[in-house]
């Protein structure tokens, strides 16, 4: 149901604040935006949770703006509904000082303090994640919507680690060969034709490859917990991403296999004609590998040569011997399949010297800076958390290291 009063209406404003009071119980702040705020509410006839953003547009300098982006939200919001993985938009409500959106709750939150509580995830949630989201992109692309702020805050996840894409805020609809210049989003996840837009008098506007560029930062940062392109000073950031300068640095991406390495690669193409399209990183091998195994042999059935007949048994049959086999064949391959997860060897030698190097030190050492100093992690930036994994040793901290070792 959709309660709108027209803005030019002289109805007291209380009207329809209160038929939204009187219709849900606003609880506990979800979110918080820059003129918005989100809260979990209760619908008090049915019980059932919601979330509601609450925009303020009383304020004198830029109310109107903001009724009038919400407008423009609110107008997004229902050309994309209808996917399993676009938010909900259930309700909305208006009022001369307030605009009320009512979402599906997404019980978990964000993906950002889900990442910053695990600090990495395994290439195979960020398969799971990455695919929903690329799916959610055709979805809104195909409805002619380009989103502009693909990241892990506004990327919402229920109890299954199924995702949602949200806030739709800086989304805008394209017209067919309408190009875009207007610089929006968020520094880190800002694609370089997007840059180049705006700070090169003839370079062309921007079109929907901005998504699948910060899908490709998204990508870099949940498999290594820190942002491909940060970098403490802005200017230096925007130059790397207008250049497409990031690597795959040692140690952290050691572990991680190339298929991941190379969609990642294609996502963060800077020539946007050359980017892979959303359709077509679905279609990634990332996606579609057979087996986990890298080292695992797939025989085509062609390959398969008829067997020589059995020679005939020699030794009489055998009932524990079979058993005992078939009980070794099971060890065997429960073995090889979690021959992944055996814990690697630890060096003494290296953990003294370098122990970010070894990866279950690794693990442990970023998880309790995470938890030490993660409330730093300033969430309208989303890149502060690359600090927390600033952690190179000083080179003259270093070097006495190594002579106290030697
Ligand atoms: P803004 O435009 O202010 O960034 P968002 O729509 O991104 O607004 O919402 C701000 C934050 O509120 C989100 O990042 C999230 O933490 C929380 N939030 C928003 N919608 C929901 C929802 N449906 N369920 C749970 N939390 C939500
Ligand atoms: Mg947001």
């Amino acid at each position: 149901m959709t309660v709108m009063d027209d803005s030019d209406d002289v109805l007291p404003d209380a009207q329809s604040a209160k038929v939204f009071y009187g219709k849900y119980e606003p609880k506990e702040v979800l979110g918080r935006g820059v003129s918005s705020t989100v809260r979990r509410c209760v619908d008090k006839e049915s019980g059932v949770e919601y979330a509601v953003k609450i925009i303020d547009i009383s304020e004198a300098d830029h109310g109107s703006d903001i009724k009038e982006s919400t407008h423009r939200e609110i107008e997004v919001l229902r050309m994309v509904q209808g996917h399993p993985y676009v938010i909900e938009l259930h309700d909305v409500f208006e009022s001369e000082t307030h605009i009320f959106l009512v979402f599906e709750l997404l019980r978990q939150g964000e993906l950002f303090d889900y990442l910053t509580t695990v600090v990495t995830l395994s290439e195979k949630k960020t398969k799971h994640i990455m695919k929903q989201l690329l799916e959610a992109l055709l979805h809104v692309h195909d409805k002619s919507v380009v989103h502009r702020d693909v990241k892990p805050e506004n990327i919402l996840l229920d109890d299954n680690l199924d995702i949602k894409l949200t806030d739709f805020g800086f989304a805008r609809i394209l017209r067919p060969g309408e190009e875009l210049y207007d610089l929006v989003g968020t520094p880190g996840y800002l694609a370089p034709e997007l840059l180049r837009a705006n700070m090169v008098e003839t370079a062309p506007g921007y079109r929907f490859e901005v998504d699948t560029w910060a899908c490709g930062v998204v990508m870099y940062t949940l498999l290594v917990g820190c942002p491909p392109f940060w970098h403490r000073k802005q200017m230096v950031m925007l130059r790397n991403i207008m250049e497409g300068k990031y690597t795959f640095g040692s140690p952290e991406w050691d572990d991680v296999t190339d298929a991941p390495k190379d969609l990642i690669g294609r996502l963060l193409t800077v020539d946007p004609a050359r980017r892979i399209t959303v359709r077509e990183a679905l279609a990634h091998p990332f996606f579609h590998r057979v087996t986990d195994f890298p080292s695992c042999v797939i025989v085509p059935p062609e390959a398969v040569k008829e067997l020589p007949p059995r020679q005939a048994r020699e030794r009489p049959f055998s009932g524990r011997r079979t058993f005992r086999l078939a009980i070794n064949c099971v060890r065997a391959a429960v073995r090889i399949q979690r021959l992944k997860f055996t814990p690697e060897a630890l060096s003494v030698s290296v953990a003294v010297l370098d122990p970010y190097r070894l990866k279950s030190l690794r693990k442990i050492i970023d998880a309790c800076a995470f938890r030490v100093y993660g409330h730093w992690v300033k969430k309208a930036e989303g890149q502060n958390r690359a600090m927390l994994f600033e952690n190179i040793p000083r080179t003259d901290l270093r070097r006495t290291a190594l002579v106290a070792a030697s």
